[in-house]
């Protein structure tokens, strides 16, 4: 019996939260970054759950619950910084952001994504994004980014009414 990843099982994600923004600050601290309240703000509600989040979800939050006006540029620049630094990453089939598990190295994002939770599960294969690295150089293909975006249903899903 295979476990499902904590992203697809019923949990305290409170600590999911306080975790990422702890590491945040941590790793913000450690390189001489200023983590604004905003961009603090932004990656708590990109945190809000393990499903991916657009920008204008964001923006939404950002006006109706904090009353925020901000402005779409101001949040599109704390994401950019956000993903600059790899504490989110976008996912880009569906447009949208969500937080990284381990931000504290540089790695490139793989998903498995849940369609019907609409989870996003974080792996890290270093046997995948070095075999996209062989093909390319065979190919003499040069890589820039790589995002591995897999769908289909998450373990929980598959067993759910
Ligand atoms: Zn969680
Ligand atoms: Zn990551
Ligand atoms: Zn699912």
């Amino acid at each position: 019996m295979t476990t499902p990843p904590l992203a697809c099982q019923p949990h305290d994600h409170s600590h999911c939260i306080s975790q990422a923004l702890a590491e945040a600050e941590t790793l913000c601290s450690r390189q001489g970054l200023r983590l604004t309240a905003l961009r603090r703000r932004v990656l708590e509600l990109v945190w809000q759950s393990h499903k991916p989040l657009g920008a204008y979800d964001i923006l939404a939050v950002l006006s109706e619950q904090d009353g925020r006006r901000a402005a779409p540029p101001t949040v599109y620049r704390a994401l950019d910084f956000l993903l600059e630094h790899g504490l989110v990453h976008r996912i880009a089939s569906l447009n949208a952001f969500v937080g990284c598990d381990h931000p504290d190295h540089t790695h490139q994002g793989q998903f498995f994504i849940c369609r019907q939770c609409h989870a996003a599960i974080e792996l890290e294969r270093t046997a995948i994004s070095d075999s996209i690295l062989d093909s390319a150089r065979s190919l003499g293909f040069r890589v820039e980014a790589q995002t591995v975006e897999v769908v289909g249903l998450c373990a929980r899903c598959q067993t759910a009414p």
